[in-house]
């Protein structure tokens, strides 16, 4: 690992790729309009980024229309599109340094977290869907005798994706990977608040031998480009990761347009249940100070709900106060930081109302508190355990995303099922017993997409990653993922 001076060197080096990459090449939006991308750290301006909206999204979506029906990218073979998305990974892990910062510095986490989570994972999903595409075979119906029945996979054609802000190269790499190994052809929309890193990314694909137009990344404001991708006629599958609240918004634009599928991995309001059985409450605190104050709680499926079983819960926090005090925020170039600045002063403000509000219905301050803001210094936030909390708060049952957890205690295994259910979310869960009998018996009951017994997060590409409930309907990662971007196509032959 780099020093911070290193780091801080290596920035000030960086030029960064801003304006829209349509048919494999830059290109200022069609309005020439630009905004500014922020280093939340320090709140300085790090480049001014092409502000694209409908007609460069028409111009997108024709560029990868075409590309598809030339078959430059879909008519390849899966052993031919797998070489390039192979060769794509080892171009991310030659230059994982400079897409580790552009990360740090466009989105304000931590390099130790784009080194150690957001760079490997990326590009291990990219190597693992890559390998799995010439794995997928079609299917032989048992028809009779009379006809022969064919079910194979097709790409859907143009994909559009739209993705957040909070793991801007992982959560790209997690629609592009299955999209582009399926042989469909993707337009991305990254959010505005930290679209610079797929920038880079789509000009290595190039390099790695995605044919132009492939692969088209248009950055802008939610409202505008992403709006006129979900509107387009033209795009036959809409993929996006983000807020439940603009995950509707798609659906109805799907339903107003042309009934492209849409596939939401939406936000979480993950609970954390331990129960009085566990052994090892210090490991447990530990991963659930990880679990809420890890990415500053920008993670979907941060555990932001901790119900402790009563008898263990003064132990459990005495534990959990120590461990939060490794998460104090600081500079994101350090690489002993482990908690870096808010995306935004927006999403600051958003977490001081929460923290306020959880204090005005009854809740005690722990750890943290409201921050206290000063122009020009970064966004940023300690680490906020709020204790005497229940749901009927609003802070329990809404989604922060920033780090503050919210301590509910809990008498037995049926009423710690109950207030875990107790959410419009479902995402994630983390269950922590040493009896293997409630380990599964809770896990089959609790309402989430994952469920992590005795521990959190843990996942690699073999696994799918998506949730119940309004944390949407899609799944990222694995084989499953491949099917959000194929059709199945079904051919009766008569015999
Ligand atoms: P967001 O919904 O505000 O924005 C997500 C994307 O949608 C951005 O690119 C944004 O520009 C775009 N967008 C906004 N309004 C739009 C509109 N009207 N039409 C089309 N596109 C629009 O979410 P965010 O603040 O960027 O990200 C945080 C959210 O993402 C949280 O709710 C978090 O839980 C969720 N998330 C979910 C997962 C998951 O896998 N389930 C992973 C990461 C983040």
């Amino acid at each position: 690992m780099k020093t911070k001076a290193e780091w801080q060197s290596l920035s000030d080096s960086l030029t960064f790729r801003n304006q829209a990459y349509v048919g494999g090449r830059f290109q200022p939006a069609v309005s020439g309009e630009t905004f500014s991308s922020i280093n939340p750290a320090n709140e300085q301006v790090l480049t001014e980024v092409a502000s694209c909206d409908q007609d460069d999204v028409d111009l997108a979506v024709s560029v990868a229309r075409q590309t598809f029906n030339s078959g430059a990218w879909s008519g390849k073979s899966p052993a031919e599109r797998k070489a390039v998305l192979l060769r794509l990974a080892d171009l991310m892990d030659r230059h994982r340094d400079e897409l580790a910062l552009t990360d740090t510095l466009d989105m304000g986490k931590s390099i130790h977290e784009t080194v150690n989570i957001d760079l490997p994972d990326s590009i291990d999903c990219f190597r693992w869907t890559a390998e799995s595409i010439d794995k997928v075979y079609g299917e032989i119906a048992p028809t009779g005798n009379e006809t022969l029945g064919l079910i194979s996979h097709e790409p859907v054609g143009v994909v559009a994706a739209i993705t957040p802000w909070n793991y801007p190269l992982m959560m790209a790499s997690w629609k592009l990977a299955p999209a582009l190994a399926a042989g469909n052809s993707v337009i991305l929309k990254p959010s505005e608040k930290s679209p610079l890193s797929v920038l880079r990314l789509a000009e290595l694909a190039t390099e790695a031998g995605l044919p132009d137009g492939v692969l088209n990344v248009v950055p802008g404001y939610g409202h505008t480009a992403g709006k006129a991708l979900a509107l387009h006629k033209d795009v036959n599958v809409l993929a996006f990761t983000g807020s439940s609240r603009v995950g509707g918004m798609l659906m109805e634009y799907a339903g107003q347009s042309n009934l492209k599928k849409v596939w939401l991995e939406a936000g979480g309001k993950s609970p954390m249940v331990v129960f009085d059985d566990y052994s090892d409450i210090r490991k447990a605190a530990q991963t659930a100070a990880a679990a809420i104050f890890s990415n500053q709680g920008e993670v979907c499926i941060a555990c932001s709900r901790l119900y402790l079983q009563r008898s263990i819960k003064d132990q459990f926090l005495a534990e959990l106060k120590e461990a939060a005090k490794t998460y104090q925020g600081g500079d994101p170039l350090d690489p002993d930081t482990r908690m870096g600045a808010l995306v935004d002063k927006a999403q600051l403000d958003t977490v001081s109302r929460y923290i306020q509000s959880a204090i005005d219905d009854g809740a005690t301050v722990l750890t943290g508190g409201v921050p206290d803001y000063l122009e020009g210094r970064g966004y940023f936030v300690e680490p906020t355990i709020m204790d005497g909390a229940n749901n009927d708060m609003r802070f329990v049952q809404e989604e922060i995303f920033g780090p503050v957890l919210a301590v509910c205690e809990f008498g037995d295994e049926d009423q710690a099922i109950e207030l875990a259910n107790d959410n419009p979310y479902g995402l994630g869960a983390s269950v922590w017993t040493d009896n293997l009998s409630r380990a599964h018996r809770v896990s089959r009951k609790i309402q989430s997409g994952m469920v992590w017994v005795n521990g959190w997060g843990g996942g690699d590409s073999t696994m799918p990653f998506g949730g119940v409930k309004a944390s949407g309907n899609g799944r990222d990662k694995s084989l499953h993922s491949i099917e959000k971007y194929t059709d199945l196509k079904t051919v009766w032959i008569s015999l």
